[in-house]
């Protein structure tokens, strides 16, 4: 493969990531990753070439931006085998953490037999951290391998926002699904549900429910507090288990990580698995009738008491 860009970076976005979060994870590779490498983004996805590639362009900190724009990039096994092709001309293969691009990401690191760093939060030089046992130690870690794959916390950074002052060319990619026996595979429809709530891994205010809420109707009273703070809304697992919501609310370990500066958990517990989503959140509130429930533990203000008596008085009061 040819030569310029083998100590750049490629940074893969995904066909859903909004344009405030692909210019965060660009500034995170550009202020964190030695040497100030040239930067190229491959953009997946059949609505690639609109507004994410001009805001990407006008930026003027990534030098090109490959075009993917095939709705088959949301089957990992072909968006990595298309950032498989491109690999071997880069150092650094950087995509957010997610499942997505974890899936997608490790796919490519077996393909060329190298490791791979999964939701690193800080990088120092040549070592990258990234949190273990549910966010209980940290591992730091080096890699020799010749080409570095890894997924980023982008909540975990701080970042001043770059602008620089080039225009990237942007540049066509042809998809194909006929390697790797991947023609079988086919992508039918993505249905992106609408929101007028702030998304969760972004959002300033989340408010979170678990299991105390009993029954998928209960939920109403979390939205109703959602709605009067501009809060997004999460969960526990237990309270997507039992189908009181969607798994894309999840919270913790499994589930999102997230960094709002207020967090207020109702009727969790504060199962480790949990707290592991909220480790860089601001302000903790809890609300639990058990006064020794270990979400108190890890809280700012804690609220012994009936979720069904607060929460009403609570929307009232706001
Ligand atoms: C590998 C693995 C990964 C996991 N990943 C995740 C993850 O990503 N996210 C996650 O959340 N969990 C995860 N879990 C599950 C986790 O261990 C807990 O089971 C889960 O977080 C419990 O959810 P909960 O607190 O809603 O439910 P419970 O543990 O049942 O707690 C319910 C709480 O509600 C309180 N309550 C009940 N009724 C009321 C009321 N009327 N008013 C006020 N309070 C009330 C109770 O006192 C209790 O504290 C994972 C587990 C494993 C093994």
């Amino acid at each position: 493969m040819s030569e310029p860009h083998a100590t750049g970076v490629l940074v893969y976005l995904c066909h859903d990531t909004p344009l405030s979060s692909a210019k965060k994870l660009i500034d995170i590779v550009r202020s964190e990753i030695a040497g100030q490498p040239e930067i190229d983004v491959l953009v997946a996805g059949e609505d690639s070439k609109k507004t994410r590639i001009e805001g990407l362009q006008h930026q003027g900190v990534v030098n090109k931006v490959l075009l993917l724009p095939s709705e088959d990039t949301q089957l990992a096994v072909a968006s990595a085998d298309a950032l498989s092709q491109q690999a071997p001309n880069y150092r650094y293969l950087v995509a957010a953490s997610g499942q997505h691009n974890q899936v997608t990401l490790s796919r490519v690191a077996a393909q060329h037999d190298v490791g791979m760093l999964s939701d690193v939060v800080a990088i120092r030089g040549e070592q990258f951290v990234r949190p273990m046992y549910a966010g209980n130690a940290l591992a730091c870690m080096t890699t020799s391998d010749p080409l570095i794959v890894m997924t980023l916390r982008v909540s975990a950074f701080d970042v001043e926002p770059q602008i620089g002052d080039k225009a990237a060319s942007s540049e066509e990619m042809p998809l194909s699904l006929t390697s790797n026996g991947v023609a079988s595979t086919k992508w039918l429809a993505h249905h992106l549900l609408e929101s007028a709530r702030p998304e969760l891994g972004s959002a300033e205010i989340v408010v979170s429910g678990g299991r105390g809420f009993q029954q998928a109707e209960h939920f109403e009273l979390l939205e109703a507090l959602a709605d009067k703070l501009g809060a997004a809304i999460g969960a526990s697992r237990a309270a997507v288990d039992a189908g009181f919501i969607s798994n894309d609310h999840q919270v913790g370990q499994t589930g999102k990580v997230i960094a709002p500066k207020l967090y207020i958990a109702i009727g969790i517990s504060g199962a480790i698995q949990h707290v592991a989503g909220i480790k860089d959140a601001g302000v903790v509130i809890a609300i639990n009738r058990d006064p020794d429930a270990a979400i108190f533990d890890v809280a700012d203000v804690g609220y012994v008491g009936d979720l069904f008596d607060v929460l009403p008085q609570l929307i009232d009061g706001l």
